[in-house]
């Protein structure tokens, strides 16, 4: 059998889930065929002492982990970095502010990683970078070797931005609660501990940022604890952007129909500065609010470890990358996934954009480690629920395929969907698609 025929039978699976079905079918084709073997041995061999490190187990670089571990058939040796103990989903994580679920339903046990996949881990953060010696430092651990690095370390919030939001953050008085960090049950605290009659009010920065719709299914959550709990209660939108950034017409119309005294939605409010003693939030151009409890997202950026060795290319803040590998455009052998790439044109920060692009990465990978051919056209979906009360959801999906020629993703034409309105169904759909990517990526 030649290259020709190995490749023909490569590509009659589909995707990346095919290559460990692949991996099999290369071996067993070697074996029966006196094809080259032990050029495959020696591949095989390369492959599994090539030091692949990650940073971040978050969607993207968990999932890369797990994939690597799996289409290598546990080839090839796999460390990752990641500071927190515990990993905990942000897709959901409004519902628990919302009281309609628990922290204990969305943060879970990085064990399988360790033991089932055998992912060698570090708990440290990741520092600084040494392209030409190919070491990465962390706080605690010091030079780690790397022939591949991989960075995913999803964005960082520029609090600095937003003048008087470090020090009120410093103090425990304003939180962001939209990452990894346990900031969540602060927020809920805040929520939870509100008079009848007071205001929350929840300021969104330009796009992008991480989780378009995400902002929005934030005030549905809070608005619909006030409205079991606290009717009296106000949720006070201000939003630097134009309008609803994702499916902005179930979302109002939901928010007129069943909030219509609680939500307060204030499109082309950028807040540039809080005042957490007098409690009252500024803008460039409007009369200053006062408030009660302030949840303020301010205007976001690649990681650090990405931003400080030099890799945020774009607008310096997004890492510019080659969309064939997700090698960063500023340094080889260094690839970038997840919330911190500048994506391609509507390629949204998402978990399951990041969960997808983890597994063609992987693919690409050990494709190229073992000498296999690439995808050509590879696909990534991506489906972004939101919960609009404790049952009805929305959704907006889309597919994106690699175009060779112009070396980016594209929407598939006509692939996107979005809800024409919410539904208990989708609410169904919802909790599924959530068991799942978490399935996905940790276990
Ligand atoms: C409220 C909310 C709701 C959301 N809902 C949805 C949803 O329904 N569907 C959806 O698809 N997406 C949703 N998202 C978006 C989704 O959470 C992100 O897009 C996704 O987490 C991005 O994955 P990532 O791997 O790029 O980054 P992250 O998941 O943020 O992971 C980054 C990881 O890297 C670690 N890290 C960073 N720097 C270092 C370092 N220097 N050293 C060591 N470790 C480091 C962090 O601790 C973290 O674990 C939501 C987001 C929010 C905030």
């Amino acid at each position: 059998m030649n290259r020709r025929q190995f490749q023909k039978l490569f590509w009659q699976g589909a995707g990346p889930c095919a290559l460990e079905a692949n991996w099999k079918l290369g071996l067993g084709l070697g074996l029966g065929s006196g094809l080259a073997w032990s050029s495959m041995a020696q591949k095989a061999q390369a492959a599994s002492s090539a030091r692949v490190v990650i940073v971040g187990a978050g969607f993207g670089g968990a999932t890369l982990a797990k994939y690597l571990r799996i289409l290598s058939n546990h080839q090839v040796q796999v460390t990752l970095i990641e500071s927190q103990k515990s990993f905990i989903s942000s897709p959901m994580s409004n519902l628990v502010l919302g009281a309609n679920a628990t922290m204990a339903q969305i943060e879970f046990s990085y064990d399988a990683l360790r033991t089932r996949h055998g992912v060698k881990w570090i708990e440290d953060r990741a520092t600084e970078i040494d392209f030409s010696k190919k070491v990465i430092h962390c706080l605690q651990q010091k030079s780690i070797a790397y022939d591949k690095l991989i960075l995913a370390p999803g964005m960082k919030m520029l609090i600095e931005d937003i003048e008087g939001l470090k020090e009120a953050k410093a103090r425990q008085q304003i939180f962001q609660a939209w990452g990894p960090e346990r900031e969540i049950p602060l927020l809920q605290a805040q929520i939870a501990g509100m008079q009848n009659g007071q205001t929350f009010v929840l300021g969104i920065p330009e796009s992008p940022f991480k989780c378009p719709p995400g902002p929005y299914e934030r005030a549905s959550q809070v608005a619909s604890y006030f409205k079991k709990h606290k009717p009296q209660c106000k949720v006070l939108i201000l939003d630097a952007n134009q309008d609803v950034l994702s499916n902005s017409a179930s979302f109002k119309r939901f928010w007129a129909q069943n909030y219509p005294t609680i939500i307060d939605y204030r499109p082309q409010h950028m807040v540039t500065s809080v005042d957490a003693n007098r409690k009252t939030i500024g803008f460039e151009i409007q009369d200053d609010v006062s408030y009660d409890v302030a949840n303020i997202l301010p205007p976001m950026r690649a990681g650090d470890i990405a931003h400080q060795n030099g890799l945020t290319n774009i607008n310096n803040k997004w890492c510019g990358v080659d969309f064939s590998n997700f090698e960063s455009q500023k340094a080889k052998d260094v690839h970038l996934l997840g919330d911190a790439i500048q994506g391609a044109p509507l390629m949204p920060k998402s978990a399951h954009m990041a969960n997808s692009q983890a597994k063609i990465l992987a693919s690409i990978l050990v494709a190229e480690l073992f000498d296999w051919p690439a995808d050509p056209a590879a696909f990534l979906t991506n489906t972004c629920y939101s919960f609009l009360d404790d049952q009805n959801a929305v959704h907006i999906a889309s597919v994106h395929q690699y175009d060779k020629l112009e070396r980016t993703y594209k929407v598939i034409p006509q692939s996107s969907g979005i809800s024409l309105q919410p539904s208990e169904l989708e609410g169904v759909e919802a909790h599924a698609w959530a068991k799942h990517i978490w399935a996905d990526t940790l276990s």
